[in-house]
């Protein structure tokens, strides 16, 4: 639900635009555009970020520097949602991996905005199951499901975030978050090129047959979403039902 008297930078994040006009007028505020550039890292664990155009993925970093990601983050969310749950800084690693551009907040300026009825509030506990949901799902993929399926399956959830069959992202970030070497995802996408299921050249992936490659991938990349549409649309037909109660009450 996308009401259009919202700053319309915020219509560009699922989760802001979903807010009622009150509340998301209130967060629109306390926001700040930001840029984030291809490889940065976001080091303040403090930062909460709505990504806009931009996609980040949270990462777990072994002792020995290999690194995995746990989930990526698009712009139907937020990165600092641990700041909502708790002091204690989640370890791990979070890295631009699309740039574009993001509204940016410091948590202990948000932070009055969390109350146990507020609109926000729910939309964060919403988006922390559907981010629980996500990470086991992005576990099972990992054990079970090959490296074509993991492929295909990641360069569709980047096509699902960036609106686009043309898909900023290099062997390099693709390799990074699947957290296997860079050649083996090159051999992979030539497989997927030989398939007719993809191009690719400077830095972007062109799909260039969506069934294909939806053959290709296993399902993870369907049932996260059917997570993500089932948790929001439930959160969103509650605040309908509630101000349908609210406008009869009114007029009783
Ligand atoms: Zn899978």
């Amino acid at each position: 639900m996308i009401n259009d008297d919202k700053c319309p930078k915020l219509k560009l994040n699922t989760l802001l635009s979903s807010l009622a006009a009150d509340e998301c007028e209130s967060i629109c505020r306390k926001l700040e555009p930001v840029q984030l550039n291809y490889g940065e890292e976001i080091h303040d664990s403090k930062k909460i970020i709505f990504p806009l155009s931009c996609a980040l993925a949270l990462s777990s970093t072994s002792i020995d520097g290999d690194n995995i990601a746990l989930a990526v983050i698009g712009s139907e969310g937020l990165s600092g949602i641990n700041n909502f749950l708790s002091d204690t800084p989640l370890p791990g690693l979070t890295t631009v991996i699309i740039p574009g551009m993001a509204m940016q907040v410091d948590y202990d300026i948000l932070r009055h905005e969390v109350g146990s009825d507020s609109d926000f509030t729910s939309r964060l506990l919403s988006y922390t199951q559907y981010l629980l949901l996500s990470i086991s799902q992005l576990s099972h993929c990992n054990q079970r499901h090959n490296i074509v399926q993991r492929v295909s399956r990641t360069i569709l959830q980047l096509r699902t975030i960036v609106e686009s069959d043309r898909v900023p992202i290099t062997h390099e970030m693709l390799a990074y978050i699947l957290g296997v070497r860079r050649e083996v995802v090159t051999n992979t996408t030539i497989k997927l090129r030989a398939e007719g299921a993809i191009s690719y050249s400077r830095g972007v992936i062109q799909i260039q047959d969506h069934s294909t490659l939806t053959h290709l991938s296993c399902s993870c990349e369907q049932l996260s979403k059917t997570h993500f549409e089932n948790l929001f649309h439930k959160s969103l037909r509650a605040q309908n039902i509630s101000l349908c109660q609210q406008a009869e009450s009114a007029i009783s």
